[in-house]
């Protein structure tokens, strides 16, 4: 039977100095000035519609994640407004966990103290590189110093949990190159590192003026390696591009990789909503021209879908087979409101293929792929398309 899984909320904020040559995300070179304060409200307008969706107030969030476009972008006053108004509606976990992106280049002394102050309890630092070469083909706005300082400033704000973004597959690099950025970030002592390879994505310049990417046999070199040092160092990989140190898993990806729900505010934010009173599961989507999203009169809505039926099992797998732990049959049944029978004879077929294992620890049968499995993930997938 369908059941209400655990709640998180993604904000988004759509502005950035400069728009990177990679980039395909929802983020617009900033105006000068921003439109924070309306900008705010219209997030709260856009919460408390969201909130009503969800048809109950018997339930907590358990994380909260403000990304972007560059979030560090606004003060901390904003958030802490934010944050105040929407607990005023719906409870926090105690142990909620409270993330914003932040970028090197907008760093401030004052601002991190800011946040923390504001109740953002995690900080994700998109330093992508500590090379400055690298750096500046990529467009961002920060050098390797300012990186390393944003850091420190982290720190003595006092946010022991911290996560760091970094690419590796980049315009000529090596593998003695990526290791170099992988081998630097862990000296700083994050909490977490999201290390995810350069693809080039439509509707990019990189797209339009494809930079020369490394040989597939130094990716594979890179990807091999670089797991081997984040491991050796105690960061273990637990979802595609996540690697945490013991104890320091993002509750938000973890949540959004097992098919939990997540209302998502802001220009372009997506979000997941189960209704099990109606068997529903919702895809939302909001306006995406953050001036067309701010003036907006009649609600934020750019798209309402619902996952159907037979829809479910794919999305659901899509999901939670990102996760290397994988998932149970329970949550599968939760999650989907279908019965695990719909998937198991495809199951059984992968185990024996050497691609998919289950296994039965307390009572309770764990469904996750094997190390091959995991390197070939789409073939996987297909399977159940
Ligand atoms: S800073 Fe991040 S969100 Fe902004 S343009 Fe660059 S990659 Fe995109």
């Amino acid at each position: 039977m369908l059941e209400r899984p655990p709640l998180s909320l993604y904000i988004h904020i759509p502005w950035c100095v400069r728009k990177c040559p990679y980039c395909d995300f929802n983020s617009h070179e900033s105006e000068s000035p921003l439109p924070e304060a309306q900008y705010i409200d219209a997030l709260l307008e856009d919460f408390s519609q969201e909130f009503g969706r969800l048809d109950t107030d018997q339930i907590e969030l358990q994380s909260i994640f403000i990304g972007g476009g560059t979030p560090s972008l606004f003060g901390g006053a904003s958030y802490k407004k934010l944050l105040q108004r929407i607990n005023e509606s719906l409870a926090f976990a105690t142990d909620i966990e409270v993330t914003l992106e932040a970028n090197p280049g907008t760093a401030e002394a004052g601002r991190f103290t800011d946040f923390r102050e504001a109740g953002i309890n995690r900080l994700s630092l998109g330093i992508q590189s500590f090379d400055d070469a690298r750096l500046q083909q990529l467009g961002r706005i920060h050098n390797a110093d300012e990186a390393l300082k944003a850091i420190e400033l982290a720190k003595n704000a006092g946010f022991a949990n911290f996560n760091l973004d970094l690419m590796h597959g980049l315009p000529d690099q090596t593998a003695k190159d990526a290791l170099n950025d992988l081998q630097i970030a862990m000296e700083c002592n994050p909490s977490h590192v999201s290390w995810y390879q350069l693809t080039i994505e439509p509707n990019t310049v990189f797209y339009r003026r494809p930079p020369e990417l490394p040989h597939e046999n130094i990716l594979e070199e890179i990807q091999i390696s670089g797991q081997k040092l984040l491991e050796s160092q105690d960061y273990h990989q637990y979802e595609v591009s996540a690697y945490a140190k013991p104890g320091n898993k993002s509750l938000h990806n973890q949540n959004y990789w097992s098919f939990g729900d997540y209302m998502g505010i802001g220009a372009g934010a997506h979000g997941k909503i189960t209704l099990p009173d109606e068997s529903k599961i919702l895809r939302t989507r909001k306006i995406k021209q953050p001036n067309h999203y701010l003036t907006a009169l009649n609600g934020r809505n750019g798209e309402l879908k619902e996952i159907l039926t037979q829809e479910r099992p794919l999305e659901f797998l899509m999901n939670a087979l990102r996760l290397r732990r994988g998932f149970s049959k329970k949550q599968f049944e939760s999650r989907t409101g279908l019965p695990f029978g719909e998937i198991a004879k495809r199951v059984e077929s992968q185990v024996e293929n050497g691609l998919m294992q289950m296994e039965e620890v307390d009572d309770e049968l764990l469904i996750s792929t094997t190390a091959t499995g995991y390197r070939f993930l789409n073939s996987v997938l297909e399977e159940f398309l």
